[in-house]
């Protein structure tokens, strides 16, 4: 029985999927994994990676054609398992790039757009972003005050945005406004007059990713620029259903990480003349570790069926998100305390997933956010 898959969800996975999976986990521990801690440390995105992570042709997994993989919800669930596995935010420049950028083309685009879009961002040879946060609150997006006022044939967008995923990074950013007639999702091009992206500094989780402002000064955006199928703020939230599913499986991954880590670390670490794992006490935060892995693991593997049998409801991803992300943010905590002092420096990953956790756990949704979704899905009264 294997730690990490005590009750062997994996067995359950189609061929395809498998290979999916092990394709991503050697890129991962042979390619990812060695500059992490280094590109933690100093703040960046690994953007060495990004040409190795087009030619893995896992972008844009679900979407069927325009040089996209046309996989199954599992599959894109394992891929994001073992990138987070590595580090959230190499996760998180995928989950962008496939769920919030591809997915609202794809969805929502015009068939100009997405013959256009969809091979480079597929290749990563084209970078997206997903501007929706603004800094007066984003568990709140109905109010968000960016405004695209149409002039002639061309929107002209004003506004800003915060904490924008490859902000700085992105050729395009998918953008949402409000228009006269509601909310609106626009593709605004890096070099559009008056768009800048500013990064943000200084964070304490997240390092390895790129997180940005943006900012808006009467963009003129081509009408032919507005993603015609999207209307109002279910277009937005749409994404955010495909992102929060693949966080649900990323969570497993960093959670592994966390017990791979402790495992190895207690069985050679000898205290009071055994080795720590010898002990009942460490031999039972390591089994509630991996009991909270197993249910969340079943939680995940359950999504994907509903998800691709077209069944999933947004509420039970809420659950998922928020169940996993806090089962992978306590077992980090207790991981890092498992290894002492020795667990406070990047040689060791958990307190490098436990700081990442700390956004994924705010970002997407708080967790008062989808406890509130849930609420209203089981009670029918709107909390919000
Ligand atoms: C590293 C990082 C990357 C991100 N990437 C992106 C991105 O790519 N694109 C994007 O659009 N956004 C992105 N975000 C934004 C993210 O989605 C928001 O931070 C998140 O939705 C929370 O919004 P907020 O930070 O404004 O907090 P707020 O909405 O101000 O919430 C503050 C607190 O109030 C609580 N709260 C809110 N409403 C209620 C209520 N009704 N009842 C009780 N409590 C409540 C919240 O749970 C939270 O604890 C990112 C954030 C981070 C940190």
């Amino acid at each position: 029985m294997s730690p990490e898959d005590f009750y062997g969800i994996g067995a359950e996975l189609t061929e395809e999927d498998r290979l999916v999976q092990s394709t991503v986990a050697r890129f991962v521990d042979e390619r990812a994994a060695p500059l992490l801690p280094r590109a933690f440390e100093e703040g960046d995105f690994p953007v060495t990676l990004i040409p190795e992570i087009g030619a893995l042709g896992i972008l844009g997994s679900s979407i069927h054609g325009y040089g996209c993989p046309g996989l199954g919800a599992l599959a894109y669930g394992v891929i994001c398992e073992e990138l987070e596995r590595g580090d959230s935010g190499l996760r998180s420049f995928v989950s962008v790039q496939s769920s919030l950028v591809m997915y609202p083309i794809a969805t929502y685009g015009s068939e100009a757009q997405k013959a256009h879009w969809l091979p480079k961002l597929a290749r990563a040879e084209a970078i997206g972003c997903f501007g929706l946060t603004e800094a007066q609150g984003g568990s709140d997006p109905a109010a968000l005050e960016t405004r695209a006022r149409l002039d002639g044939g061309n929107w002209i967008l004003t506004g800003s945005k915060m904490w924008i995923t490859n902000g700085t990074l992105a050729d395009l950013a998918v953008v949402w406004a409000q228009t006269d007639q509601g909310i609106r999702g626009f593709l605004v091009e890096k070099d559009m007059p008056g768009f800048r992206a500013q990064a943000i500094h200084h964070k304490l989780s997240l390092r390895a990713s790129d997180t940005a402002a943006l900012f808006f000064d009467r963009v003129s955006v081509p009408e032919h620029n507005r993603l015609p199928g999207a209307q109002g703020l279910k277009a937005p939230l749409s994404c955010l259903t495909q992102a929060r599913y693949g966080i649900a499986w990323g969570a497993l991954g960093a959670a592994r990480s966390c017990l791979a880590t402790v495992l190895d670390y207690t069985r050679t670490r000898e205290l009071f003349g055994r080795p720590l794992a010898a002990t009942q006490t460490v031999q039972r935060r390591i089994a509630e570790m991996v009991r909270a892995l197993t249910l969340a693991r079943l939680l995940a593997f359950r999504l994907g069926q509903l998800k691709d049998q077209g069944k999933l409801d947004p509420g039970q991803v809420s659950l998922a998100k928020w169940n996993n992300v806090r089962m992978a943010l306590e077992i980090a905590r207790e991981a890092r305390d498992l290894l002492g002092g020795a667990g406070i420096t990047t040689e060791f990953p958990p307190l490098r997933h436990a700081l990442n956790l700390e956004s994924v756990v705010t970002y997407e949704g708080t967790e008062t956010i989808h406890e509130l979704v849930v609420g209203k899905a089981v009670t029918g009264f709107d909390a919000f």
